[in-house]
């Protein structure tokens, strides 16, 4: 039947809502505090945002069935710069823009209009936002929404921030940062285009000389300043002749402009075209060599100073380039110039084993590298890059530092040279190009005064690295990557400029920037729901206050007063948060690891006690549409409000969800959604048809499918206590197909009618675990299964105490005897008129279960099986046949450890009385005759072929005439 989804969707949505079914109080139950990070509402939210937030749903509903008093909470975070980025361009009449908001995002024009105003903007897309998140079915607690530019949160951060200062851990200092010249304001992930997190490199700048100039150059590698045979310069760049702070530099015009943000004082004077440099000769630093200036194309302006110091014997591009030019590949080349190249000798200054003594020649002979315009000379760059810095020894020609190895080198090399006044440092962006949203190039700036969180703090860190240590981290494998951002964190700017958001308490020129806002809140949560009905009032929400709620410190009586709260209400809103801390799970996209939830544990260990540091992190991979990144460019973006109106809540949940495991991407598509509709709408026929009044049978096959049933819902349960939930669905939807087709033959061949009871059984355990997943549609099946309370309220099935062991091996025994006899007819062509079974002499099965009993604890000797076995009476039989047992332990041997668990479990079954009982209606339905069943050691027996003997246990011989 066709289902109408919107309806569904509409009926028990309203249902939740009038039950105020999410909103959740500290009551006697265990709780658990479900949070997402919340979002930022500067567009609506297409299906890729969905994810996480399905994810989290999922996991509070799950959690809401297996008995825990579940507060899942939802904010929004206004603060930052994009939404006031978005507004001038709205001022500015930004057609692009504004095009967006029309067609791409329905947004009315009056509405438009209004976009002037920054917090409209916010205020638009987060109704609209919300909006989505309830037509998900997403179980949130709306009391406590929140977002962050009230003034109650901004008496939160203000207390937070204070907070941190007294703790030292805010520092007013000179660091780099990633920075939009246009906005004049620091970036981090989420003001850039693409949420790149800016990142930088640290160069050392080493000034050779031609006599009052300084001819620079930016390198990562210092100690081959002991190796360097000459320069490099692009003919084709023209450089400049500059007046950096004292000096006279020539270097190329993106380096003075990048020089500028690092507090040098530059001043251009002229052009020095690349050509006019080559041929002359620099001094070096250090001592009394002097050096020529060469041409090579592989020379960029954007990196470093635009001029290169060239170590042949270690750096690929400087052999290969002097290569090129030794067989005249490059032109403007004078031969008196020719001649000189000739005579360069590489310099080696570091041994590595595995390399022979000019790796550079090595590792280019080795890709067959035939100029430096190739593309490979990058990977053999990083190959000796990588083995020189691990693994390589600095030779007896580099002085001082001789026989010291790489990786430790590098900071005493660079002292070395500072030391002698002739170096600099120069940092540069590490990602290739970082834009802000502006569209601006961002670059790094050397900030003077400005406000940090002192992440570089190795008390801090340690701290940090024990909360992770301790915590769950789903999936488990990311752990290690939190430890890395955590090693390479350093102070980071935490004030802004512009924007929306908190002033900094002390210094109200700056404001709190958004990754430093947000790292706390969900301990606002717990008194959001009284600052919304107004039990609270920012006004008199003070340190004191914010001490008393989180750390119980001072007389309630006092604090209360000063609060203008009765000390009744002081202790109520002390003990919501009590009850509700610490937060069980944090759920995030993975591109917030490196930043959002390091700083959400970072913050927490200084501000929390330890009883209250996060216990679990869980974190999820992002969406793609019919295989292809979304994004606006791609023009697939599909709104999800849009989305829910064409498809229903449900079928998209479960589109994202059963794609993917957490880490994965997902794939979104139509293919999957109508399979998905297909699944869930035979499932929603199936629930009219059973009808739960009936009694459950006592068969074998009953008895037999509550076992499988039973271990449906242990693998289920497994799989979503660890948030596997891509494995959960398919063992919901499809995992119990197979056994249903088995249950329904079995029944159908005895005529039964009184399998309802069971069959509804069936499906409303499955129904039951479905509905954390598709909540709606989960309701509408389980009420038409004859149940009266909703299913969201019903509690997670239970699995059985015990799993019959032998009905499981019955039934296996059945159906792989039922297939024996159809493989047989296939491929013997005849139509049947007898089929003889003959089941394995009573010897037989105790020798096997002797042999199974031996394998489970290790013996695979067959000597020492058969030794054993004619040992004892009952097995003596073994003698008159020894190739038995080599079959047997090879039949155990082929099954997996589970299987043979459970026929040790089940013990010896008596094959005859099972085949002829349970056989014969299965016979005679699929082929229309009776079946005759004989045991082997039966004197009476018919056995024209003699077939008997061949019987073996869980294997008996079949012969069909
Ligand atoms: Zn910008």
């Amino acid at each position: 039947m066709e289902v109408n989804w919107n309806q569904i969707d509409d009926k028990w949505r309203n249902k939740w809502h009038e039950a105020k079914d999410f909103e959740t109080d500290p009551n006697d139950k265990p709780k658990k505090f479900i949070t997402v990070a919340y979002p930022y509402p500067n567009s609506p939210q297409h299906i890729g945002h969905g994810r996480t937030y399905t994810l989290a749903d999922v996991h509070s509903r799950y959690y809401r069935m297996r008995g825990y008093n579940v507060l899942f909470p939802m904010g929004f975070h206004y603060t930052g710069t994009p939404i006031l980025g978005m507004s001038k361009r709205v001022q500015a009449n930004d057609e692009e823009l504004i095009e967006a908001f029309k067609n791409l995002y329905n947004v009315p024009e009056e509405k438009i209009k209004e976009f002037v105003d920054p917090v409209k903007i916010a205020d638009y897309f987060h109704e609209e936002i919300k909006a989505g998140m309830i037509e998900m079915g997403y179980s949130i607690d709306w009391r406590r929404e929140f977002t962050t530019i009230i003034p109650a949160y901004q008496k939160f951060i203000e207390w937070q921030f204070r907070n941190l200062k007294e703790k030292n851990l805010i520092v007013q200092g000179n660091h780099p940062v990633g920075w939009c010249p246009n906005d004049q304001n620091p970036v981090s992930q989420h003001d850039t285009l693409g949420d790149v997190e800016p990142d930088f490199t640290e160069y050392i700048v080493i000034k050779f000389n031609i006599g009052d100039e300084i001819i620079p150059v930016a390198t990562l590698r210092p100690e081959t300043l002991f190796g360097v045979t000459n320069l490099w310069i692009n003919p084709k760049i023209v450089y400049k002749r500059v007046k950096v702070d004292k000096e006279t530099w020539i270097i190329s015009a993106e380096c003075a402009y990048k020089l500028e943000f690092l507090n040098k004082k530059i001043e251009i004077i002229e052009d020095v075209p690349g050509s006019e440099l080559i041929g002359k000769k620099v001094h070096s630093p250090t001592n009394e060599n002097e050096f020529l200036i060469l041409p090579a194309s592989f020379v960029t302006a954007t990196t470093g100073t635009g001029i290169v110091m060239s170590v042949p014997a270690h750096a690929p591009y400087d052999f290969q380039a002097l290569e090129d030019i030794r067989n005249g590949n490059q032109k403007n080349i004078e031969d008196s110039l020719q001649t000189e190249v000739g005579k360069i000798q590489p310099i080696a200054i570091i041994t590595t084993e595995g390399f022979e003594d000019i790796p550079a020649q090595n590792v280019i002979k080795k890709m067959g590298i035939t100029n430096q315009d190739d593309p490979k000379l990058e990977d053999a760059t990083k190959e000796i890059y990588s083995k020189e810095f691990y693994e390589g020894k600095l030779n007896s020609n580099t002085g001082e530092f001789a026989g010291k190895k790489i990786a430790f080198v590098k900071e005493e090399v660079k002292e070395w040279i500072s030391k002698t006044g002739k170096s600099d440092i120069m940092l540069e962006l590490t990602n290739e190009s970082v834009k802000c949203r502006c569209g601006t190039e961002c670059v790094v700036k050397l900030l003077n005064n400005q406000w940090f969180l002192d992440y570089a703090n190795k008390e801090w860190k340690a701290k940090a690295h024990e909360c992770f240590e301790s915590m769950n981290i789903l999936p488990n494998d990311i752990r290690t990557e939190f430890f890395n951002v955590l090693d390479w964190l350093r102070e980071r700017a935490c004030a802004r400029q512009h924007g929306l958001g908190t002033k900094i308490p002390w210094d109200n020129d700056w404001l709190v920037e958004s990754l430093a806002d947000s790292v706390i809140y969900m301990s606002f949560y717990t008194m959001a729901k009284f600052v919304n009905s107004g039990e609270i009032l920012a006004d008199n929400m003070s340190d004191e206050f914010f001490n008393y709620i989180f750390y119980g410190s001072g007389n309630s009586d006092t604090v209360a007063e000063n609060a203008k709260i009765t000390t009744d209400k002081l202790e109520e809103i002390r003990k919501e948060f009590l009850y509700f801390y610490p937060v069980d799970s944090r759920h995030s996209g993975r591109d917030l690891v490196p930043n959002h939830l390091t700083f959400f544990v970072l913050n927490h260990v200084v501000l929390f006690p330890k009883e209250h540091w996060p216990k679990e992190i869980v974190v999820n991979g992002s969406v793609m549409m019919d295989g292809k990144k979304m994004s606006k460019s791609m023009g697939n973006i599909i709104p999800l409000r849009d989305a829910i109106k064409k498809y229903g809540a449900d079928p998209i949940r479960l589109a994202i969800l059963i794609s993917a495991e957490l880490l994965q991407d997902a794939d979104f598509n139509s293919e999957s959604i109508s399979g998905i509709k297909n699944k869930l709408e035979s499932m929603y026929d199936d629930c009219a048809k059973f009808n739960n009044s009936e009694k459950i049978g006592n068969n074998p096959e009953d008895i037999w499918i509550q076992s499988r049933l039973s271990k449906l819902i242990l693998e289920v349960t497994e799989s979503m206590e660890k948030m596997r939930l891509r494995e959960s669905l398919h063992h919901i939807l499809y995992g119990f197909d197979s056994e249903l087709q088995w249950y329904m033959k079995r029944a159908n061949a005895k005529n039964r009618n009184d399998i309802s009871g069971v069959l509804n059984k069936i499906l409303s355990t499955r129904v039951s675990m479905l509905s954390p997943f598709a909540p709606h549609i989960a309701e509408e099946m389980w009420e038409r299964l004859g149940n009266s309370e909703m299913v969201s309220k019903s509690s997670w099935p239970k699995q059985e105490e015990q799993t019959d062991d032998a009905a499981v091996q019955n039934e296996s025994l059945l159906s792989s005897v039922m297939n024996d006899i159809s493989n047989i007819i296939k491929v013997t062509k005849i139509t049947p008129k007898t089929i003889t079974i003959y089941t394995a002499d009573n010897w037989k099965s105790k020798a096997y279960h002797k042999i199974l009993i031996g394998v489970n604890s290790g013996e695979t000797n067959i000597g020492i099986f058969i030794k054993e076995l004619i040992s004892q009476k009952e097995t003596e039989n073994v003698k008159k046949d020894p190739d038995f047992v080599k079959k047997i332990l090879k039949d155990i041997l082929s099954e997996p450890t589970e299987l043979r668990k459970t026929k040790m479990n089940a013990g010896a079954i008596d094959e005859n009385i099972l085949i002829s009982n349970e056989l014969s209606s299965l016979i005679e339905a699929d082929y229309g005759i009776k079946l005759q069943v004989f045991s082997e050691n039966d004197s009476e027996k018919y056995d024209p072929k003699n077939k008997a003997r061949m019987a073996r246990p869980y294997k008996p011989a079949i012969l069909i005439e």
